[in-house]
């Protein structure tokens, strides 16, 4: 029988991950099952005993329920820890293991594919969700020379930046204070885009030969890219990429093969025009 994975969310239905670890399987002659599991707001714990009950190996988890797969884990690995949620799950003999490979996805996406480096950049983040706090860790070890978060909601900016401790080159504003500051990497952390709309970001926050990311995939030009493009950035990417990174991370972390991205990416990528 084959070994069983899934992803848990709600909704789940517009999930990529089945298709990803399918071609991830494909490739690598690895056996294993993977399904989408739509879940109860209120029964992810009694959800993901039963898939563990009935052999299931391990999970990714999706809104809203990364906070929840922390908790309950027997034992959470430090990025999972840091960011305060786990993205993916694995279950082995009285051990529920969580992990969060979001950061180090959008990390490894921008360097590696994307050729953007990190080392000496000014970054700045939008927004101060989970996915930005998860990104912030891996962002850092990354050396840049300054990290501005900006969040419509300042108080969860600030929180954000707090946790970090003592860390100079982290600081957070509004939107109103961002000024004519400019930055080499701007990452769209936010969930404007998927309504189709624009974070309140002035176009002088792109420096000459800017990247320009998005985490959220397959919207195509979104608001935010648009204004990037007109403002001169020379780089734009949608979080594709740093979907399927992730989902190698997971696979990797769960079958010990790593499965090349590169071609994966490149047949769910969306044009940006
Ligand atoms: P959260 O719901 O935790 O956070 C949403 C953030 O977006 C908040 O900071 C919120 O600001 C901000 N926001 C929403 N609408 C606007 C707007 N119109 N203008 C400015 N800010 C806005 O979401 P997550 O952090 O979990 O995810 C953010 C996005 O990243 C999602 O859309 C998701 O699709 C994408 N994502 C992509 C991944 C990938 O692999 N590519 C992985 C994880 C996430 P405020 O606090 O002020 O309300």
């Amino acid at each position: 029988m084959s070994d069983r994975y899934a992803v848990v969310g709600n909704p789940v239905a517009h999930s990529l991950s089945p298709l990803i670890h399918g071609l991830f399987a494909a490739a690598t002659a690895q056996d294993i099952e993977y399904t989408k599991i739509e879940c109860p707001l209120d029964g992810f714990e009694e959800t993901v005993a039963r898939f563990r009950a009935e052999g299931g190996r391990g999970l990714n988890v999706t809104v809203p329920f990364k906070l929840q797969a922390l908790q309950m884990a027997t034992r959470a690995h430090a990025a999972a820890r840091e960011a305060g949620a786990a993205n993916a799950l694995r279950f082995s003999e009285g051990e529920i293991e969580a992990e969060n490979f979001d950061g180090l996805a959008l990390v490894r996406d921008l360097t590696r594919n994307l050729g953007t480096p990190l080392a000496g950049a000014r970054v700045l983040l939008l927004g101060a969700g989970g996915a930005v706090r998860g990104a912030l860790r891996p962002l850092l070890a990354e050396r840049p020379a300054s990290l501005v978060i900006v969040n419509r909601d300042i108080g969860k900016a600030r929180q954000v930046v707090g946790e970090l401790g003592h860390e100079p080159r982290a600081r957070c504003c509004g939107y109103g204070e961002l000024g004519a500051e400019r930055f080499d990497v701007v990452v769209d952390g936010t969930s404007a885009s998927l309504r189709g709309e624009l974070p309140p970001i002035p176009a002088t926050v792109f420096a000459p030969g800017a990247t320009a990311y998005e985490m959220v995939y397959g919207k195509g030009l979104t608001p935010f890219l648009l204004l990037a493009r007109q403002a001169g950035a020379v780089r734009l990417a949608d979080g594709v990429g740093m979907l399927v990174e992730q989902a190698a991370e997971a696979f990797t972390w769960w079958r010990g093969v790593r499965p090349a991205t590169a071609p994966v990416i490149e047949r769910l990528a969306v044009p940006l025009t």
